[in-house]
């Protein structure tokens, strides 16, 4: 058995992962041929099956580096492409046409390219191999082959028979040995023929004396010797189905053809023929060649691991990082800073942002049903049904039209739909923390995470909307028939209006301010005492939309604005005072003090909304967040999904890639270490002829 092979094959998959480089590179069988050498057949026969592309525009236009890995407890045969994660490949056409399709890739203008596709089979009858096939050298320039092709693949073979690769030079038995042009190439590279086995195909088409002769080729001698072959590989498709391994047909084909000719079978005839003889001979030089670069494989390897090593002491510290642990790192810290959110966003905060947003509502209906009001009794603008708003102090507690005001706006804020607001307000609010959360933590780097924890915080607050929002608005029904004040809610809402009146009046001072430093003090004075005297009837003349007395319509809409804040300044301080007096001390005067009443309603809703939205929605929230962070970026994630989130981030990346550098090394060379005691530990066998 050929352990060193297999081991070693296991080593360069290892390898292959850490992006080999010249010195890590492990010998492999290259094999060269001229077009139809026969060169296809050969590596099919080896491997069992049809799976090269065929057609006779079809040159193969990047090195194969073809992993034979013999599996002697497994019945299935199938291809891996390491390189494009499509998984097994059990069928042989499957693997064929990808081929063809990696080639057809390559751009015309580049006619070859020396990126080599990657490509493991898998097979109780293969030999543990590892071969590269190239493309096949051209002897006479075609129309549609450029003379630039020619060189092109020399050129790209020449880089691969180097040393300690062993040369399959594949020469066809009908063409003259002189004329190979894959024994030229060898010869060249290896003058001494010490590494290079030669393989005349085609036996069959020459005379079997002629044949013997070939075989005992003295013109260039090579130690690994010559190996005849008849591999036409018969067309499986028809005569045997798909998928069927072609091994036995080939040598069964073989031992006729040979057996019928004593220059081939003759115990003396001193040649060797027949794929599986060739097969033996490329399992014991592979093995023979791997053992002898056993050492400095391993010393390149250890050069390398030394000089992650460092870089990584240098970079990093040493500290460890996988992709696996710095998902988990990361994870720990969201969830721990959420924590710490939950404890400061509880009712209280939920309570303000709520209430904050009634307030608003309540100014809205103010300004629209209180503060929009004449200010005074000047009849030469207040409509016949609109009362000033300056009697409101004074007027009557029976008075109709002030209590139908206080009615419909108290309707209008009971009824606007709180349920849905009050969620909504909550709902937004946590979703704005949770895009803080992310943002302070390492997730911000990450689309993938962010999107992740957006989803899980999506998903359960829409889960829980509409049943909150109608638990809500069902709960503060009541509110939409009777509210009850006693002194104590009248007195804090007294507190409460003052406030909010004086947050208004300070936002109109200021925009007023700020119109002022706009246009000039003077400019603003003059156009609002002009808006003043059109609205008191004088400049009747004037008509919507022109200019006049050197105003422009620009200004006099500024000069609108003004009148308007300065009005609206006067009635809050007005309503302020009225706040202040006697006549608001008790809810008594309710229809007097219609802002202290609306901010006891708007209290009231608050309350009741902030009880449910606490239980429905906020404990829902933090309960169930963490759970679903888990499911989403936790334990369901594939190492591969793992690995590919923490490479988003380019310096995680550069850090993990270094270590996995690092270990695979580690790892190789842990395995070369056993491989050569193993050899030590044993004879060598004697390889040859
Ligand atoms: P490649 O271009 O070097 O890969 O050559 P192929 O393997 O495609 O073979 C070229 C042609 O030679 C095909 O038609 C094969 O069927 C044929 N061929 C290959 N090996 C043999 C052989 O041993 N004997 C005979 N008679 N024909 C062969």
């Amino acid at each position: 058995m050929m352990v060193l092979t297999k081991k070693m094959i296991e080593i360069r998959s290892i390898l292959q992962k850490v992006g080999q480089t010249g010195a890590l590179q492990l010998p492999s069988i290259v094999v060269i041929g001229s077009q139809s050498s026969g060169k296809s057949s050969v590596l099919e026969a080896i491997v069992g099956h049809e799976f090269l592309p065929k057609g006779s525009n079809m040159v193969t236009r990047r090195p194969i580096e073809l992993t034979l890995i013999n599996t002697p407890d497994s019945s299935s045969e199938y291809g891996e492409f390491p390189a494009l994660g499509l998984g097994r490949i059990t069928d042989f056409t499957q693997i064929q046409k990808t081929l063809t399709d990696l080639n057809l890739a390559v751009p015309e203008a580049d006619c070859v390219s020396d990126d080599p596709i990657q490509l493991n089979i898998y097979s109780p009858t293969v030999p543990d191999l590892s071969l590269i096939d190239l493309p096949g050298y051209i002897q006479i320039s075609a129309l549609d082959q450029p003379e630039e092709l020619k060189t092109k693949i020399a050129a790209l073979c020449d880089k691969y028979i180097q040393p300690p690769n062993v040369i399959l030079a594949i020469s066809a038995a009908d063409v003259d040995l002189a004329n190979s042009t894959a024994l030229r190439a060898s010869r060249r590279v290896d003058p001494r023929g010490e590494r290079t086995i030669g393989v005349i195909t085609k036996m069959d088409l020459v005379d079997p004396e002629r044949g013997n002769a070939i075989l005992k080729d003295r013109n260039y001698p090579l130690r690994l010797g010559y190996v005849g072959v008849v591999c036409r590989t018969p067309s499986t498709k028809f005569s045997f189905g798909r998928n069927v391994n072609i091994t036995n047909a080939i040598s069964k084909n073989e031992n006729t053809f040979f057996g019928a000719h004593p220059q081939f079978a003759a115990p003396d005839s001193g040649v060797t023929v027949g794929t599986t003889n060739l097969r033996k001979k490329l399992m014991s030089v592979l093995e023979q060649t791997m053992a002898q670069s056993l050492q400095s494989t391993s010393d390149a390897i250890h050069q390398e691991l030394e000089e992650a090593t460092y870089e990584f002491k240098v970079q990093y510290n040493d500290r460890p990082l996988t992709a696996e642990t710095y998902l988990a790192e990361s994870l720990d810290k969201f969830k721990h800073s959420f924590k710490d959110f939950t404890e400061h966003f509880g009712r209280p905060q939920v309570r303000q942002l709520l209430k904050h947003e009634l307030d608003q509502k309540v100014l809205d209906f103010l300004a629209s049903r209180y503060w929009n009001k004449p200010l005074s009794d000047d009849k030469s603008w207040s409509r016949l049904d609109e009362r000033p708003i300056s009697e409101l102090p004074n007027v009557d507690s029976e008075n109709l039209y002030w209590h139908r005001r206080l009615d419909a706006s108290t309707s209008a804020l009971t009824k606007l739909g709180v349920g849905r607001l009050a969620t909504n307000v909550v709902a937004n609010a946590l979703q704005q923390h949770m895009d803080r959360l992310i943002s302070e933590s390492t997730f911000r780097a990450h689309p993938f995470a962010k999107q992740a924890i957006q989803e899980a915080t999506n998903a359960i607050l829409n889960e829980r909307f509409y049943s909150t929002s109608d638990q809500v608005e069902n709960c503060i029904k009541p509110y939409k028939f009777e509210i009850e004040v006693d002194e104590r809610e009248w007195a804090q809402s007294r507190e409460n209006s003052q406030n909010l009146l004086k947050e208004e009046l300070k936002a109109c001072d200021e925009a007023l301010k700020n119109l002022k430093s706009n246009i000039g003090s003077k400019k603003l004075v003059q156009v609002m005492s002009f808006v003043d005297k059109l609205r008191q009837g004088e400049h009747a003349d004037m008509k919507e939309g022109t200019e006049a007395f050197g105003f422009s319509q620009p200004l006099l809409q500024k000069g609108r604005e003004g009148v308007f804040l300065r009005d609206r300044a006067e009635i809050l301080r007005m309503r302020l005072y009225a706040l202040k007096s006697k006549q608001c001390a008790t809810s008594d005067n309710k229809y007097h003090c219609p802002e202290i009443f609306l901010d006891v309603v708007a209290e009231k809703l608050t309350s009741t909304a902030v009880l449910f939205l606490n239980v429905e929605l906020l404990s829902e929230f933090y309960y169930n967040f963490p759970r679903e962070l888990d499911n989403r970026l936790g334990r369901h994630l594939s190492q591969q999904q793992v690995e590919s989130f923490a490479k988003e981030d380019p310096k995680i990346r550069k850090h993990i890639e270094l270590q996995q550098r690092k270990e695979l090394l580690e790892l190789a060379l842990e395995k070369m270490e056993s491989v050569m005691a193993l050899e030590k530990s044993k004879k060598v066998p004697v390889v040859g002829e």
